[in-house]
């Protein structure tokens, strides 16, 4: 079985990651989040474990002294950072692992895994972003101001991500991550032995 792929998502609040994710999730069995560690209050209906690990500050700066993260940022005031633990497991037993973390941590991450695949996900337009963000209802409008005021500066790392997703429509978006994640499995660097089983004979569809 081969390795499952290691996923960097990111892209500016209210570009809709958490719909697309969502959909993807439930049309791929074989495709995890990652739950990430935060010190920013819950909002109403999230759970500790299912969308984040809540933790206080000194819980999170403990976790990063022990080295339990794979990368951590701090984000419109708050830390963020990802277990390191869970991702080696999945990706061992053939999952595709996504992690949804701003773009200070898909940086880390590319530095410590050159081997993943990093998608940036943006709204049609900035105009369309603040709507969906004060759709959402979930921000008083100080956050909101900030999270507008953020985009402009991560949209700017766009560049350094592999792929650019628009979500026009989550179906779209979804399929069009689909397609990448296909792609990505039939790389040489990860399924160069298919070669070897076909010079010996014994040719198997290993990706
Ligand atoms: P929110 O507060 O809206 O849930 O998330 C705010 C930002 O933090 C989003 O851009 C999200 O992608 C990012 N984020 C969530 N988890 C992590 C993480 O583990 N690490 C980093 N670096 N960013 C994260």
């Amino acid at each position: 079985m081969s390795k499952g792929l290691l996923v960097v998502f990111s892209g500016p609040s209210g570009a809709g990651k958490g719909t697309v994710l969502g959909r993807l999730l439930a049309e791929r069995q074989d495709v995890r989040l990652s739950v990430s560690a935060t010190t920013r209050a819950p909002r109403p209906g999230e759970q500790d474990g299912r969308e984040y690990f809540f933790l206080t500050r000194e819980e999170f700066l403990a976790r990063i002294e022990q080295g339990k993260m794979l990368e951590y940022a701090e984000y419109c005031g708050n830390f963020y950072g990802t277990p390191a633990d869970p991702i080696e497991r999945w990706t061992a037993e053939g999952d595709d692992v996504i992690l949804e973390i701003e773009v200070q941590g898909g940086a880390q991450v590319k530095k410590k895994r050159p081997d993943c695949v990093s998608i940036f996900i943006v709204p049609p337009s900035l105009e369309e972003q603040e709507k969906r963000l004060r759709g959402r209802g979930t921000e008083d409008e100080e956050t909101i101001r900030k999270r507008v005021a953020a985009a402009r500066g991560e949209i700017s790392h766009a560049p350094s991500y592999d792929y650019i997703v628009v979500n026009d429509t989550v179906e779209h978006a979804v399929d069009q991550i689909n397609q990448i994640l296909a792609a990505e499995k039939l790389r040489f660097s990860r399924c160069g032995e298919i070669i070897e089983g076909v010079l010996n004979n014994h040719a198997e569809t290993v990706c």
